[in-house]
């Protein structure tokens, strides 16, 4: 089966061909960072603009790349949401036009799913898994049972971790995205962090997590040196902040490991990209003996062969969208 798969909910114009849902054939991704870097954050606008402006050329070539012909595509697959509206018109606008231009099925595809479905490039799925789902807009614990099947266990109250992330950076006054310079801040530092950030556990036993705290701690810290003449350092700040996440979201996810006595567990998102985050979860995951898969870099940050990947799921099970499709901007992750 050979699906392509289109992605346009954020700041990345994304087209892919993947092979029965664990090839990657062709993963063509037009990144936009340049342009909103000087605005500190994506643009909704801006980000349309440029997708409409792409769109057309990564399919293309994602096909070109693919060694592959329309006549042998057996169906699209689309980010319906969740996203910015604007910005998922464009890639369900494209997929629309091309499904009827080439008699294909339409797939549509919610974009976490196609975060957690990254992961089976890397490896077949066992159930019942458990992913921490982490990205710039979601914080979140998902128990799946089987393919296509999601369980939300837990999410945050406020902040995503990859928004603490760049809100963090930005307080230190680091470009976006953030989330890459705190972890190669972080990275510099050898011996532990001498600043103690609060750590949200919640009530007992919740798998919900909360950021705003934590952003709020940083951000006192951060003026009250400036008020006072100091000055933090950012690699101090950069490690600590990074150092309370991380341990929060490993420890709960541990937890949910347990519960649902997972066979596997995945990390998915932006924020897997995270080199203390990879350590801490590798290292958690040995100590309780249970596989763990985690994406290499370019597959946790937004791509279409996730898009593909989760879309061949459902066009197995039978999904359709018709040309009615609209965008989800959203969309939520739970079906049962
Ligand atoms: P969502 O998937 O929730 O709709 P999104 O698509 O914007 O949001 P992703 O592309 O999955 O999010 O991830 C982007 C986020 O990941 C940003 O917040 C970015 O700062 C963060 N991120 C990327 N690399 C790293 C890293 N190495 N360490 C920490 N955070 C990172
Ligand atoms: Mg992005
Ligand atoms: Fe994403």
């Amino acid at each position: 089966i050979l699906i392509l798969g289109i992605e346009t909910s954020c700041d990345e114009t994304a087209a892919s061909v993947v092979e029965n849902g664990m090839l990657i054939r062709s993963n063509v991704v037009a990144s936009q960072i340049k342009s909103h870097k000087r605005f500190g954050g994506v643009v909704p606008e801006i980000a349309s603009r440029h997708h409409v402006e792409q769109i057309t050329l990564v399919c293309e070539a994602a096909l070109e790349e693919a060694h592959v012909t329309w006549e042998e595509i057996d169906g699209i697959a689309v980010t319906e949401g969740p996203g910015l509206v604007g910005a998922l018109l464009v890639g369900i606008s494209a997929a629309k036009t091309l499904a009827f231009a080439h008699s294909l099925p339409l797939i549509p595809v919610n974009h976490m799913a196609g975060h957690i479905y990254a992961n089976r490039f890397i490896k077949e799925f066992t159930f019942p898994l458990v992913s921490l789902v982490v990205s710039g807009g979601h914080t979140e614990i998902i128990h799946m049972p089987e393919h296509g099947r999601f369980e939300l266990i837990g999410e945050t109250r406020d902040d995503a971790a990859g928004e603490a992330f760049d809100k963090v950076a930005r307080v230190l006054g680091l470009p976006y995205p953030g989330g890459p310079e705190i972890d190669r801040l972080a990275r510099e530092k050898e011996e532990p962090s001498p600043l103690n950030f609060p750590r949200a556990w919640l009530e007992e036993g919740s798998y919900d997590f909360s950021f705003s705290g934590l952003k709020s701690a940083v951000i006192n810290a951060v003026h009250n040196a400036e008020q006072k003449g100091e000055h933090l350092d950012q690699a101090d700040v950069a490690a600590s902040f990074q150092e309370s996440v991380i341990e929060v979201l490993v420890t709960k996810t541990m937890g949910a490991v347990q519960q649902y006595q997972a066979k596997q567990l995945l990390v998915a998102g932006g924020v897997a990209a995270n080199g203390g985050l990879r350590h801490a979860i590798t290292k958690a995951a040995e100590e309780a003996g249970i596989e763990l898969v985690i994406p290499p870099i370019q597959l946790c940050t937004d791509n279409a062969a996730m898009i593909a990947a989760a879309g061949t799921i459902d066009y197995l099970q039978g999904k359709r969208a018709n040309m009615g499709l609209n965008a989800q901007p959203g969309l939520e992750l739970v079906n049962i």
